[in-house]
């Protein structure tokens, strides 16, 4: 055991029958480019502690940006509670510290799902299409994921195929992800960002029910200054744009998740 949280999980997240469940911080089963997941005494409950590494480019351009897993873990947290209330069910359960949460296990569907209001990145790339062009309709897509192979994009046929999700998981996927989109784009359109793309990834329980895993935070999202234009999010990281931190935490500053300085 490396830690334990004397944290006491209220009625309404407890999975178990038990009222007053702790939760553990156990071994660790894996560490990602931005998060490590812990085991805890609850075979239904992991631990996740947001680093402050940062990767682009299929992890050739490494850093730190810092500050960053404890405003990613708070938004995600924020946002999470918030698509649970607009009907999307998340893993979230309890955040446990500043870089730390537990959330529901589940088994990853390995698909990165994207939606996008505006074209940018990848997208104006492969298209030719400058960015900053508003989409006539968001659009939906799905990458393969797979490091080794650079996370390549695919079609739902494909997924189907390699057993990667079934016709429902798909079904269900797209429906959540545009509600996703819609909550998102409101939300943050209210707090003077336009929500140009995002990534997000599901997991499924072991009673096979779909839910929202992973994050929501500027690592995974584009985020653009309403009246400026001005790049809140990741891509200062990856273009080298500087003000990388500060970018951060004005998105956070935006959405009420930090004290205005
Ligand atoms: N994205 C992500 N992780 C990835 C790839 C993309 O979170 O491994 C996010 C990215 O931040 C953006 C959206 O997904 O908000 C669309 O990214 P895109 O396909 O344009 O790829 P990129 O240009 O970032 O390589």
């Amino acid at each position: 055991m490396v830690c334990s949280h004397r944290k006491t999980l209220g009625k309404q997240h407890t999975i178990s029958d038990e009222e007053d469940t702790v939760v553990e911080k156990l071994d660790m089963i894996y560490e990602g480019k931005a998060k490590k997941v812990f085991k805890t005494g609850d075979e239904n409950v992991v631990i996740v502690d947001y680093k402050d590494d940062a990767t682009a480019f299929n992890g050739e351009k490494k850093g730190t940006i810092v500050g960053k897993g404890v405003i990613n873990n708070k938004m995600t947290n924020f946002l999470f509670q918030k698509l649970e209330k607009a009907g999307v069910p998340t893993h979230y359960i309890e955040e446990l510290s500043d870089r730390e949460t537990a959330v529901k296990k589940v088994k990853i569907i390995p698909l990165e799902v994207i939606v996008r209001n505006v074209a940018a990145g990848s997208f104006s790339k492969r298209l030719g299409i400058e960015e900053g062009f508003q989409l006539l309709c968001p659009t939906l897509e799905f990458s393969y994921k797979d490091d080794a192979l650079g996370d390549p994009l695919i079609n739902d046929y494909f997924a189907i195929a390699i057993g990667a999700a079934t016709r429902e998981d798909i079904d269900t996927i797209t429906k959540y992800a545009f509600m996703v989109n819609d909550f998102l784009k409101e939300f943050f359109g209210e707090c003077g960002i336009d929500l140009i793309d995002f990534k997000i990834e599901f997991g499924k329980t072991d009673d096979g029910t779909i839910i929202l895993a992973d994050e929501i935070s500027p690592d995974t999202c584009r985020f653009w200054d309403k009246k400026t234009h001005e790049k809140l999010d990741k891509d200062r990281f990856r273009r080298d744009l500087g003000g990388v931190e500060d970018a951060y935490q004005e998105v956070a500053k935006r959405i009420g998740l930090v004290q205005e300085s």
